[in-house]
């Protein structure tokens, strides 16, 4: 009854909820992780709630669902989070009226602008500046950041990753284009709602109606999944398929509760 006892003795069988990171812990680039859609799929027979989080703001929930279930892994929207929800959700707690200059793509000012707010670049009509990953960023788009946080408006950014992992090597996240606005207005950002914030642990309890010690957040990088995970009281679990090699994990300061090399390892039964 090899169910049964892996049910009894996995890892899996201690949680409850799990939160999967994307990047890294799921998907590699635009290709599924050779475990994930095994692994998730045992997960819902077994009846676990699932979230699915990104720091990216670069696709609306409703895309990353779509692509995940193109490449093998049925994912509905409901079950993707992005920083852009949290973002909403403390806009709209904080700040409901603001009016919004975005540094951010496409799906950041789609999903802002469904949610009722206001996104404009006109320097005297913003409260807010918002920074996140923005492939289309220059000096036009930092100028017009600058004089509206000069102006007073207040700076929040959706995430503060330093860069994408791509096979190219890389591309400059979010944390360049804060830096930029805070190095030329003096300002500082106010508020960094993806991961690790509180903002977003406070988002996931909320979503995942759960205890926090059953649930379980599964990620590739130390000091954004893991970290957050060990702040909210969540079991975490690092997978070695991202951003983190075993030799940055175990000479971190950040410990992860569980060392994956794939992620079906949490359905393996255990010694
Ligand atoms: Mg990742």
């Amino acid at each position: 009854m090899p169910d049964q006892l892996s049910e009894i003795s996995s890892i899996a069988s201690r949680y409850q909820a799990f939160v999967f990171d994307l990047d890294g812990t799921i998907l590699l680039g635009e290709t599924l992780l050779p475990t994930a859609a095994r692994t998730i799929s045992e997960l819902r027979s077994q009846g676990r709630t699932l979230l699915f989080l990104t720091n990216n703001t670069t696709a609306r929930a409703t895309e990353y669902a779509c692509k995940l279930t193109r490449l093998g892994l049925p994912v509905e929207a409901e079950e993707v989070v992005t920083a852009a929800h949290v973002l909403i959700e403390l806009l709209r707690r904080d700040m409901p009226q603001a009016r919004l200059m975005v540094l951010g793509e496409r799906a950041l000012v789609m999903e802002l602008e469904l949610a009722g707010f206001v996104v404009s670049d006109e320097i005297a009509e913003t409260d807010v500046v918002i920074a996140s990953f923005d492939r289309g960023f220059g000096y036009e788009k930092l100028k017009r950041a600058f004089r509206a946080v000069r102006a007073g408006a207040r700076l929040i950014a959706t995430n503060a990753d330093r860069f994408r992992p791509t096979p190219e090597g890389g591309e400059p996240d979010a944390a360049a284009i804060i830096a930029a606005i805070e190095a030329s207005s003096g300002s500082s950002c106010e508020a960094i709602v993806g991961k690790p914030s509180e903002a977003m642990t406070r988002y996931l309890l909320k979503r995942l109606k759960a205890d926090p010690s059953r649930c379980l957040l599964v990620g590739d990088r130390l000091e954004t999944d893991i970290l957050m995970a060990n702040n909210a009281g969540f079991a975490s679990a690092l997978v070695l398929t991202g951003a983190t090699s075993i030799d940055e994990a175990e000479s971190s300061a950040i410990a992860a509760t569980y060392i994956l090399r794939s992620l079906a390892e949490i359905l393996h039964v255990q010694d």
